[in-house]
């Protein structure tokens, strides 16, 4: 492969990507820069002397080295075990290469198992070949697929070393078309007990499921005999990408609101220059949903998230410049991570579209929920316990209750 970023090159033109752009609710200002990976606070953790303080350490240590087990419920040695498990596969692969500055998922892109095969399979139908990959995705595991054009602006300007923390080159191959976006679905009855280590297995479920499912399904495109970059949190942004690609909206909780899963969802990617089909960006009401709700911003418990319409304000260096959208005070959201030594995901538990939409119900509230009556839904969800937080024994308790077959 020939890892030189090929940052200027777009496969659609200027007046499409606009009218993507209005459709998935993107807009961008003159201000626009690329996001350089080593302002996300993750890497800031280790660098940035200004907000950099040991709680952070404790907080990547409690993953794999000392999990620091207490006695709150929800905190003890067995929901820690949990966490740290579900976290396994993906740690695998993040750790082979991590001396060395490469830490796959996070901050470079899987590692092929093998190059790209040097016969490459003819694409005679586009149409076809898009659905063969997404049913591939699926057969390896992502529980929502969908197609965008691949887009420079969402590439990160670097990437960041995790071996020395200093910029290095982002190394995406040239010629890039398209970003197959995967998503995985968050176990729910584990998000309803944030915070808690063990809603973090929900979490950590979800990258190990993505590293399965990414490094096959790139692997899959290779032997094609086409490029393919499997990638989940390392060299360019999910979420554009993600409402590009048709999956979902963007809410104030800075989640991807998806017809599926609703918030319950994370996202990672293969780029390649495969001919494929790309899917329409689709609105589902959210955002006006959102212009009148108030949980995720009343519940977080540093205040974190913003009020008010979306804005390009920029309120510190993790966030990126000149996007208009709702972004969260990302200093504060990770301080609260450090302090719990486990991940938050509180705004994502108290979202009315918190829901398996596997009911016919919660399909009959999601119809509702693009209508004016979303004043009515609102008020109804603050009246009832949906959304409560749920006590991590009760999860055991479950566990212990289904008979195994
Ligand atoms: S993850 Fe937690 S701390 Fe961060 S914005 Fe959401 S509720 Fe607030
Ligand atoms: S809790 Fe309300 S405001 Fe927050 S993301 Fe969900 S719908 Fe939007």
């Amino acid at each position: 492969m020939n890892y030189h970023a090929d940052i200027n090159t777009s496969p659609v033109t200027a007046v499409d990507r606009e009218r993507r752009d209005a459709a998935a609710g993107i807009q961008t200002t003159d201000r626009f820069a690329r996001f350089s990976q080593r302002n996300d606070m993750f890497n800031r953790a280790f660098w940035d002397d200004e907000i950099r303080r040991p709680e952070m350490m404790a907080f990547f240590d409690s993953y794999r080295k000392t999990p620091s087990f207490r006695r709150g419920r929800g905190f003890g040695q067995k929901d820690f075990a949990l966490r740290n498990a579900a976290w396994a596969v993906s740690d695998e692969f993040s750790s082979r290469g991590e001396s060395q500055g490469i830490r796959e998922g996070f901050n470079a892109p899987l590692q092929p198992t093998a190059q790209v095969a040097s016969e490459q399979v003819e694409v005679e139908s586009r149409d076809d070949m898009t659905a063969e990959i997404k049913q591939i995705a699926k057969l390896f595991g992502a529980g929502i697929v969908g197609i965008a054009p691949y887009d420079p602006r969402w590439t990160y300007a670097n990437r960041v070393s995790s071996a020395t923390f200093e910029e290095d080159e982002t190394g995406l191959p040239e010629g890039l078309t398209s970003v197959v976006v995967l998503g995985h679905e968050m176990d729910r009855a584990l998000v309803d007990t944030y915070p808690s280590a063990v809603a973090g297995a929900a979490t950590g479920n979800a990258y190990s499921e993505e590293t399965a499912t990414v490094i096959r399904l790139s692997q899959y495109i290779r032997n094609l005999g086409w490029q393919a970059v499997g990638s989940m949190n390392d060299s360019a942004l999910a979420i554009p990408y993600a409402l590009q690609a048709g999956l979902g909206e963007y809410a104030r909780n800075q989640l991807v609101i998806t017809p599926e899963y609703g918030p319950r969802v994370r996202f990672s990617k293969v780029l390649t220059d495969l001919p494929l089909v790309h899917d329409q960006p689709r609105l589902l009401g959210v955002r006006r949903f959102c212009d009148v709700c108030t949980r995720c911003i009343d519940a977080c418990p540093v205040k974190a998230l913003p009020s008010g319409p979306p804005s390009d304000v920029q309120l510190n260096r993790s966030a990126i410049q000149g996007v208009i959208k709702w972004t969260s005070d990302a200093e504060k959201c990770f301080g609260f991570w450090a302090d719990l030594r486990s991940d938050c995901a509180i705004c994502l538990r108290v979202c009315p579209w918190n829901r398996d939409f596997g009911y016919w119900s919660n399909r009959v509230w999601r119809w509702f929920a693009r209508t004016p009556a979303r004043g009515w839904l609102i008020k109804l969800e603050n009246l009832s316990k949906r959304g409560k937080r749920k006590q991590s024994t009760n999860w055991w308790k479950r566990v212990k209750s289904v008979t195994p077959r």
